[in-house]
């Protein structure tokens, strides 16, 4: 099997990173979301191989909040969730924001999940990095799981997510980065429920999973709503 078999497979449906910004931002547009009149964030992995995403989230939506952390856990925390929302425009007293919300895994030409080639670099390479390193220590059946206080985010990102894994399950690198979108999602969104004033704010979350192939990246869109006058509104692909 090859790249697009193991695509289709495992990611039914799919956009390129630039369709993907293009199309979120026009809903959001006809929802009342612009450049103008709102801030976006990026939450991602902090691996450069991810960061051509948050470069499509700045062309759209102007410079955006970095909320990444190692896989594109949240642990930016409140503290910066709060920084970004004073950072947004003001319109007729409204304020708007945009997160965007994905954690990444690559596919290699042979189909091979995690595999991917870096310029300048012979021999294949791994993204997730991070989840791939947690996902070694499963197999190896030993994790550590003190706070490293020289290995902060990769510590963190342990803790959080054993707490989602079955005893004694050692999920696959595929079902890991599952894991860890919905880990995202939980987060963050427990995060906005608790501190954005919907009164006078309105947001949207855009999740999915950012995927390397050969050729560029593509993302599988999941979970995305509006929340706009304190409704939800979902957004469907
Ligand atoms: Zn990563």
């Amino acid at each position: 099997m090859g790249f697009e078999d193991v695509l289709c497979r495992f990611f039914p449906k799919v956009y390129t990173e630039a369709d993907f910004i293009e199309k979120t931002y026009s809903i959001l547009d006809k929802a009342g979301f612009n450049a103008d009149n709102t801030i976006a964030s990026a939450n991602v992995c902090r691996d450069e191989i991810s960061q051509t995403i948050v470069s499509l989230i700045r062309e759209r939506w102007g410079e955006a909040f970095n909320l990444s952390s190692l896989a594109g856990m949240f642990f930016a925390g409140r503290t910066a969730l709060i920084a970004g929302m004073h950072h947004a425009p003001i319109e007729a007293g409204r304020e708007r924001y945009v997160y965007y919300a994905l954690p990444h895994i690559a596919i290699g030409s042979g189909g091979e999940i995690g595999l991917c080639r870096r310029k300048g670099r012979e021999k294949e390479g791994s993204a997730c990095g991070a989840l791939t390193a947690f996902h070694k220590e499963m197999t190896g059946g030993r994790v550590n799981l003190s706070m490293d206080n020289e290995d902060v985010e990769q510590s963190l990102l342990k803790m959080r997510l054993l707490r989602e894994i079955p005893y004694g399950h050692v999920p696959d690198l595929l079902e890991l980065t599952r894991m860890t979108h919905k880990v995202i999602q939980t987060d963050l969104e427990n995060a906005l429920n608790n501190i954005v004033d919907k009164e006078r704010c309105d947001y949207a979350l855009m999740t999915g999973i950012q995927i390397h192939g050969p050729n560029g990246n593509y993302v599988w869109p999941a979970s995305s709503y509006a929340v706009i006058n304190g409704a939800r509104q979902e957004i469907t692909f």
